[in-house]
């Protein structure tokens, strides 16, 4: 069987999005499904658009994703040659010509028909100039454009989507189209092509914004002679009021980069864009591992539909899609934990959190930390703001934890330095322990255990939820936990 053989053609003019990480992606999934190549070529034609700051954005973008190639990253603009050789066999066999209308001429037709309520399209006036007339207005410098002679006589283009189905498009429906600028540069259309047969592309998978584009590429592969690829057309993705994203409607949030900034795991995203236009036939929303992923994608998955990203307004943490932070909060919560340690321990040193001791002498404790709480976290970043308490003794006790849980019965003024006085004193200071403590002290008390497991909580963390009180107090352990007790009284 033929090679599997697929590319990421960006061009650099921009950030890597959401759209164009979900073309990588697919593109990356296939080629690894079948064995094959990913291909990354950097379409950096368009010169006053392109810029090296994008192409190592794009680049970062991919790197942070996992998304690895396997040739490349080559360069549209080393091959400008080769493109212009296509042109130029493509007019020595008559099935392109040299066009000399001005845009004045054309303006004028356009505006023309547009009069007459017609669609403009180039109506072939260039098509009947004789090679006199071509060498004469060359060798007088007039400036022309090189247009592909769309077959007449009625035919059409056809091929088989494997997203769309069949598309078949007339021939009378295609304008001459444009292959070589004025100014002697190929157009996208052309590079394109030539670039993916030498690349010896097996499938195109790119956006339906494209799809335009095919009928026009196909035209090209057969008159140069070329086997066509197969065509798969991905949906488009949508905000809620389907509108297309872009970063100028929607801002940083549609960039690759603002998950890498907002606490997302890298597959955890990735595995969130794949089910943004992809779908393996039933409700499973979770691959933890590339390699299950890998297992379970094909084409046909692909769903027709246009994907929606539910974007929201409002507070900057929430304005992605509720679905993507979902993912990435199972991802936390079920990776193998020696993965998830790394990303924790860079989430606090990113906060000016962290303490190399964590790493040493103590690197047992903070597995541990971390294990207990990723289980109530959705967002690296929850580490630092949730988990500060967990790691640093300067936090915030939240007003919540202080007027219902410590201000629950003035009593507990008394009632939380006595449990200090406990916890000092139990031996061994463990989970057993601690309960037995709490749960004695309670009683003697004659208070429901639970008035004193709340405020020790908010006591200890500023907080109102969190792992179970005996497991978050042994984690701090006995110090801390005595001392913020203690200080919790100037609360009440
Ligand atoms: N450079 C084009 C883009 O970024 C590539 C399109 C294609 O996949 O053919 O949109």
């Amino acid at each position: 069987m033929e090679e599997v053989r697929v590319r990421f053609p960006p061009s650099p003019t921009g950030y890597l999005h959401i759209g164009s990480a979900r073309t990588a992606l697919y593109n990356w999934l296939f080629a690894r499904k079948h064995g094959g190549k990913l291909v990354l070529r950097i379409e950096d034609t368009d010169t006053e658009r392109s810029t090296e700051v994008s192409e190592k954005a794009i680049i970062d973008g991919l790197e942070w994703l996992g998304i690895d190639w396997d040739e490349g990253p080559y360069r549209q603009s080393d091959h400008l040659d080769e493109h212009k050789g296509s042109s130029g066999r493509l007019v020595a066999d008559g099935k392109a010509y040299l066009c000399f209308c001005t845009k004045e001429e054309l303006d004028e037709r356009r505006k023309a028909a547009e009069a007459k309520g017609e669609m403009f399209r180039y109506d072939g006036t260039c098509r009947s100039v004789s090679i006199e007339e071509r060498e004469k207005r060359l060798m007088a410098g007039d400036p022309f454009v090189v247009r592909f002679k769309v077959p007449d006589g009625g035919g059409s283009v056809v091929f088989d989507d494997v997203v769309l189905g069949r598309i078949e498009v007339s021939h009378e429906e295609i304008e001459d189209f444009v292959i070589v600028r004025s100014n002697g540069l190929p157009l996208y259309i052309l590079s394109n092509a030539v670039d993916d047969h030498r690349d010896r592309i097996t499938h195109v998978i790119r956006g339906q914004d494209h799809v335009t584009n095919t009928p026009k590429q196909v035209l090209l592969y057969e008159a140069l002679g070329w086997p066509l690829p197969r065509f798969a057309h991905m949906s488009l993705t949508l905000d809620p009021k389907k509108a297309k994203i872009s970063k100028r409607r929607h801002g940083e949030v549609v960039a690759v980069e603002w998950y890498r900034e907002h606490g997302f795991l890298p597959w955890g995203f990735a595995n969130f864009i794949a089910l943004l236009g992809w779908s393996g036939g039933d409700d499973r929303e979770v691959y933890l591992s590339r390699e299950e992923l890998v297992q379970v994608f094909t084409l046909e998955g692909l769903t027709r539909a246009n994907a929606v990203f539910n974007y929201r307004k409002g507070d900057p943490k929430f304005i992605t899609d509720p679905k993507a932070i979902h993912i990435n909060g199972e991802h936390i919560k079920n990776m193998p934990l020696g993965e998830l340690v790394p990303h924790a321990r860079a989430a606090l040193e990113k906060a000016g959190m962290w303490d190399d001791a964590w790493a040493g002498a103590k690197a047992g404790w903070f597995e541990k930390t971390v294990d207990l709480l990723r289980q109530r976290y959705n967002l690296l970043t929850d580490f630092a703001t949730l988990g500060r308490p967990y790691f640093s003794d300067h936090f915030e006790m939240e007003d919540k934890a202080v007027k219902k849980n410590l201000r629950k019965d003035a009593a507990l003024e008394q009632y939380l330095p006595m449990l200090a006085d406990e916890l000092a004193a139990i031996e061994p200071f463990d989970l057993e322990g601690t309960e037995a403590s709490v749960r004695g002290l309670a009683e003697r008390l004659g208070v429901k255990a639970g008035l004193l497991i709340n405020a020790a909580r908010a006591a200890v963390t500023g907080q109102t939820v969190g792992p179970g009180l005996f497991d978050i107090l042994v984690i701090l352990g006995r110090e801390k936990c005595v001392v913020r007790l203690r200080n919790a009284v100037g609360f009440i």
